[in-house]
């Protein structure tokens, strides 16, 4: 009775994989892989953090997500990391997460700021980290061979979000210039240089121009160049459909090879002319007709037309041949993409030291907004959350929908009392919707609060019985809607 009183009342910042199971099944899911689809479910919303790929963060769930972003942001704040340029140790981590609430965690949250990607491990320097972010603004001095170099280009309409580079410095961060010794490591807050054999790569982010700006030189440089644009599409596909860039390519012809400022082509054009079979495009600097599959073969190690088989190829290695897979999985991906849900849901800061995290995260977020990196981590595995269909919405009865929103206003009082106001505000959203002229609903919209409020149930569901009967009321609602809002099954 102790126990289950003390998961009802859960007001834990994290539960072990065990304690998840275990309540799980004393709400009748006790199948092993619809619990992970479940956590997996809560994950992709940002309600809790459930990173299951991960060796370490598997074992453990993150019922409060800003908890873990608050511990995340005590590193980076501490005025010692900002002093030492973003370098610490696990002595600085035991006495920044020295809290009692924190203790025996340290590997998770560790881990955790992996996962964020916000800093990295110095290879064979065990116990030593970097931030990437509070990095030196200044660039070091090296020397770089400027001849024949393979150069590429992103610019950012729009914004460009600024955790763009330091999160793609922390993936790559095994190929950094001398990346061992942090003194001499070619490494700073605005750019580094990487180095795969004799090719070398410098990537400099330009806030001004909104551009990233890629040169490589070197022996085979556009092996790294593959690697290097393999790396951002990643980052760059995390956002969904939020940011909008294009990936610029030089143009080759007589004029413009031995430039300086060549005209660029956006590789999108260019694959738009091989799939519409167009093989030849105009220079506009020039008028020189140049080859489209030259201008990107140049560059990066991409593009597979029908004809030819993988093992055709001439694949430098294996990470390539992987690339280039990716790649044309990629390309299959943006061509058949279903619109994909994005549900923000608020997650309710910690009681007790609300005011200290909501500060560090204010003043985080002025220099860094690391939410962009996080958010695409959070939303990077949510592949079997968001293609629960949306139908069409009948022709329901009004009356008797705003009956179900009103039954589940009422229960609203089973959740703790920081999760009731979103659930309201969603409820309210979903009522206005509701009351429209069918024709002006935004079923869109519905559809995302309602799997809002069934997360929270879900959530909930770790000590709350009554949620069943909520979320069941919701899906009720959804199917008299005509949304079909998938969960695992319960009893
Ligand atoms: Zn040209």
């Amino acid at each position: 009775m102790a126990r289950r009183h003390s998961l009802e009342n859960d007001n834990r910042n994290y539960i072990t994989l065990s304690d998840y199971e275990t309540t799980c099944r004393r709400h009748g899911i006790s199948d092993q892989s619809e619990m992970l689809t479940l956590s997996n479910f809560l994950h992709s919303l940002g309600i809790c953090l459930h990173f299951q790929k991960d060796p370490i963060l598997r074992q453990t769930l993150i019922l409060k997500p800003n908890w873990g972003t608050a511990a995340v942001y005590k590193v980076l704040d501490c005025d010692r990391v900002k002093q030492n340029l973003g370098q610490f140790t696990s002595a600085d981590l035991a006495d920044i997460w020295s809290d009692r609430q924190y203790a025996n965690l340290h590997h998770e949250l560790l881990q955790l700021m992996k996962e964020f990607k916000v800093c990295y491990e110095i290879p064979r320097r065990p116990g030593n980290f970097i931030a990437p972010h509070l990095l030196s603004p200044a660039s070091p001095d090296y020397p770089w061979n400027d001849r024949n170099n393979l150069t590429l280009r992103y610019r950012y309409q729009g914004f460009m979000p600024k955790g763009i580079l330091t999160r793609f410095i922390v993936e790559l961060h095994r190929l950094i210039e001398n990346v061992s010794c942090p003194n001499e490591a070619l490494v700073w807050k605005t750019g580094v240089v990487l180095t795969n054999g004799s090719a070398r790569a410098e990537i400099l982010e330009n806030q001004t121009h909104r551009e990233i700006q890629i040169r490589a030189s070197g022996n085979r440089p556009r092996d790294l160049l593959t690697i290097i644009n393999h790396q951002f599409e990643t980052i760059h596909d995390s956002f969904d459909d939020r940011l909008n860039y294009d990936t610029l390519i030089p143009c080759n012809c007589s004029i413009c090879k031995p430039s300086n400022k060549p005209f660029t082509f956006p590789l999108d054009r260019l694959y738009a002319c091989l799939d519409q079979r167009r093989y030849q495009i105009e220079c506009h600097e020039s008028g020189e007709d140049v080859q489209v599959r030259g201008l990107i073969d140049d560059v990066i190690w991409n593009y597979p037309t029908e004809s030819e088989r993988l093992d055709d190829r001439d694949a430098p290695d294996d990470y390539l041949r992987n690339l280039y897979r990716d790649r044309k999985r990629h390309r299959q991906k943006s061509e058949h993409q279903t619109p994909t849900v994005n549900v923000s849901v608020t997650v309710p800061v910690n009681n007790t030291n609300n005011n200290q995290q909501e500060q560090a995260m204010t003043e985080s977020s002025k220099t860094n907004n690391f939410n962009a990196p996080m958010s695409g981590v959070i939303g990077s595995d949510n592949a079997q959350v968001s293609h629960n269909i949306f139908n069409q919405i009948n022709n329901a009865n009004t009356t008797e929908l705003l009956q179900l929103i009103a039954k589940l206003r009422e229960t609203v009082t089973i959740f703790p009392e920081e999760t009731q106001d979103a659930i309201l505000i969603d409820l309210e959203d979903i009522e206005t919707e509701v009351q429209k002229p069918e024709a002006t609903q935004n079923p869109k919209k519905i559809k995302q609060r309602l799997m809002a409020i069934l997360a929270a149930a879900g959530i909930a569901a770790t000590g709350v019985a009554e949620a069943t009967d909520f979320a069941n009321t919701a899906l009720d609602l959804g199917s008299k809607l005509g949304i079909e809002l998938k969960l695992p099954s319960a009893p």
